[in-house]
C-alpha cells in the first residue's frame, strides 16, 4: 500500500508571529518556517506503518512556494520515500489545496492519505474533510490511534469528553491529532540520504486547478497586550480589587 502525506510549510511553531502594519496578514519576511506540526505526526505515522510492513511507499506532497521543497526534504529525512512539490506562490486556500490533492490522489492511487488535523497558520481544519468529500472517500478525523487490517482502517478519534472508534473502508482519509505519536528527529545520515531522494515539481494547472483565493482578509490584529501585574498589601485589598476592578467575585 502507498501512503500519501500532504505536508504544509508554515511559520515555525516557536516563532511569535508579527502582524503586518496594514493588517493584511502575518509578516513572514525573514521568519523561520517549518513543517506544520500535525503533518510531522502524519509523516511519523506513515513511517511506522512502513516499518510494520503495512505500507510500502510514502509519498509527500506540498503545495506552496519553491522553498516548500525544504519541508518535503525534512519529511524525506525522517524516512519518507519521495516527494511532489506543487509550486504555487501566495496563499492557497483549503479548497484549492483539496482540489490539487484530489488530482495527486488520482495519479498516485494511495490506500490512505494522512493529513494534519489543521495547519497552524490558517487554523482552517478543512482540507482533509474537503478532500474526502471530493473523492467520495471515508474519513477518520482527529485520529489518536490507527489500526489497519484487511482493507479496513480503525481510527480512534479524540472527541469532546472521550474517544470514539470508527471503522473505515479503504481507501480512506485520516487526519492526525496531537496524541497519535511523537515524531522522530531525522538522523544526520538520513538527512544526507534525503538529498538524493526524488522530488517532482508540478503546477496547479497540471491538475486543472485555479488556486486564486476566494476569500479576502479583512483584518488581522495582534492579541491584546497583557497588563502589568500589581502587588497588594493585604488579603482585604486583594478581595476588594477582585470585586471592584476585575469583577470576578
Ligand atoms: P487546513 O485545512 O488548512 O487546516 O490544513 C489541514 C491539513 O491539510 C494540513 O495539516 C496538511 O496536512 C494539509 N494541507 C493544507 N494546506 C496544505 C498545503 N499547502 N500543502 C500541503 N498540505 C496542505
Amino acid at each position: 500500500m502507498k501512503v500519501l502525506v500532504p505536508v504544509k510549510r508554515v511559520i515555525d511553531a516557536n516563532v511569535k508571529p508579527r502582524v503586518k502594519p496594514d493588517g493584511s496578514g502575518v509578516d513572514l519576511t525573514n521568519t523561520k518556517m517549518a513543517m506544520n506540526p500535525f503533518d510531522e505526526i502524519a509523516v511519523e505515522e506513515a513511517i511506522r506503518l512502513k516499518e510494520a510492513g503495512t505500507a510500502e511507499e510514502i509519498v509527500l506532497v506540498s503545495i506552496g512556494p519553491a522553498q516548500a521543497q525544504d519541508t518535503i526534504r525534512t519529511g524525506l529525512a525522517m524516512g519518507a520515500d519521495r516527494g511532489i512539490l506543487v509550486e504555487v506562490d501566495g496563499i492557497v486556500e483549503p479548497l484549492a489545496v483539496a482540489k490539487i490533492l484530489k488530482g495527486v490522489v488520482q495519479e498516485e492511487a494511495p490506500g490512505i492519505v494522512i493529513l494534519g488535523k489543521q495547519a497552524i497558520d490558517d487554523d482552517a481544519s478543512q482540507t482533509g474533510q474537503m478532500l474526502a468529500a471530493l473523492l467520495g472517500w471515508a474519513q477518520g478525523t482527529f485520529a489518536s490511534k490507527i489500526v489497519i487490517k484487511d482493507g479496513v482502517v480503525d481510527v480512534t478519534r479524540e472527541v469532546d469528553g472521550g474517544l470514539q472508534t470508527v471503522s473505515l473502508k479503504m481507501p480512506a482519509i485520516i487526519t492526525t491529532d496531537l496524541r497519535l505519536n511523537q515524531p522522530r528527529y531525522a538522523s544526520l545520515p538520513n538527512i544526507m540520504k534525503a538529498k538524493k531522494k526524488p522530488i517532482d515539481t508540478k503546477s496547479a494547472a497540471d491538475y486543472g486547478v485555479d488556486p486564486t483565493p476566494r476569500l479576502e482578509i479583512v483584518e488581522t490584529v495582534e492579541p491584546p497586550k497583557r497588563q502589568a501585574g500589581a502587588k497588594v498589601a493585604s488579603v482585604g485589598e486583594l478581595v476588594d480589587k477582585l470585586t471592584s476592578e476585575a469583577g470576578v467575585l
